[in-house]
């Protein structure tokens, strides 16, 4: 018999919000407020957001992160511009051409990079590949960190990447639907690995994180978000109980609680993906370096996990993609690791091997 359908590694959306955000939310559902943003629990947010940082940025609150992505883009561009982004990248695959939509046709300019990574050297060709006036003029970068594949640009990477951005007048927009599994993934300094690495613009997730909805706009350079409220107003975005996006914030950033429920996330995806490398017939594609692991299983074991209740998604990175949240538990890892070695075949001779494993 079929079991009951387990969403646990489906996406890290798939959780409900973290309790301590909760609680947040419910305080700030006392009394009357100023609407629109000008409340205190979202000024409380702002300055968190940029103490955070280390600097005077500019923070808006918008519902989701396609939101984020297109509006900041958006900000970034005229209509008769592109965005060089890589060709798995959350704002060309999943966002159903919401960039080009609100920035009213900038084009998409798509580059390959390993492991769901820009290459500088591909974005460079990009850039130089055409200046005549019949080709859209590259005027942003987005890269997104970690990446769709579950992968983390170090610091220096991204200050590559914002180099050839620098050098070619390129804005740079970062996509962090996950930038808290980054951040813990590096332990490095929120700063470092955004403007000071010459990121214009973050997209920082807060509803994988474990937030109930909502997202985060930080504008490093001010000047590009100067009429960002407006944009927001137009497309829907401006909440009029801002409070309510803003308030999971004033605890996630408080005592590092962010970086705290990312870490153990990622710790879980590590522990995942350490089970499934030494699974005979299982090859963990990817390196694990936030809350996802893609594993290539035999085509007939995803029948058996089908049938024990367990979702993922197949389509995204060429294998399963298993994604781990704050609320994922080391038992679930187990119970998915147990499963899915009854799901793959034995070993013939009974001395297992790994095989394929990138380096
Ligand atoms: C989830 C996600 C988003 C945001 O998606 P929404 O459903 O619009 O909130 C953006 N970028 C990446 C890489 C994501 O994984």
């Amino acid at each position: 018999m079929d079991l009951p359908a387990n969403y646990t590694f489906a996406s890290d959306n798939t959780s409900g919000a973290c309790p301590e955000v909760m609680e947040a939310v419910l305080r700030a559902n006392i009394g009357k407020m100023p609407s629109y943003g000008d409340d205190p629990i979202t000024a409380q947010a702002s300055d968190a957001f940029r103490d955070l940082f280390e600097t005077d940025c500019d923070v808006y609150f918008v519902f989701n992160g396609t939101a984020a992505n297109s509006l900041a883009l958006a900000s970034l561009c005229q209509s008769y511009h592109s965005v060089i982004t890589h060709e798995f990248a959350h704002v060309e695959t999943d966002e159903c051409g919401a960039p080009e939509f609100f920035s009213n046709g900038t084009k998409l300019l798509l580059t390959s990079g390993p492991l769901g990574k820009l290459d500088p050297a591909a974005v460079e060709r990009t850039v130089t590949k055409r200046r005549d006036v019949h080709y859209p003029k590259p005027s942003a970068l987005s890269l997104s960190c970690p990446s769709e594949l579950g992968t983390v640009y170090q610091t220096t990477e991204v200050a590559a990447l914002g180099a050839v951005a620098k050098r070619h007048g390129l804005r740079v927009h970062m996509d962090g639907a996950r930038f808290a599994n980054a951040v813990a993934s590096l332990g490095v300094a929120p700063a470092e690995l955004t403007w000071k690495a010459g990121v214009d613009v973050l997209s920082f997730g807060g509803t994988k994180l474990g937030t109930p909805v909502g997202e985060a706009v930080v504008f490093f350079n001010r000047a590009l978000g100067e009429e960002f409220a407006y944009r927001c107003k137009q497309a829907g975005q401006l909440a009029s109980k801002m409070r309510f996006l803003a308030a999971p914030w004033t605890v996630l950033l408080r005592d590092s609680l962010w970086l705290k429920i990312a870490s153990r996330a990622n710790a879980l995806a590590r522990r995942l993906g350490d089970a499934l490398a030494v699974l005979p017939g299982v090859r963990v594609l990817y390196p694990v370096e936030a809350n996802a692991v893609f594993a290539e299983l035999p085509e007939h074991a995803h029948e058996t996990l089908r049938r024990r209740g367990w979702k993922y998604y197949v389509f995204i990175g060429g294998g399963a993609r298993f994604m781990c949240s704050w609320s994922t538990t080391p038992e679930d890892v187990d119970a998915l690791v147990h499963d899915i070695r009854e799901a793959v075949p034995r070993a013939p001779t009974g001395h297992e091997h790994r095989i394929g494993q990138p380096s």
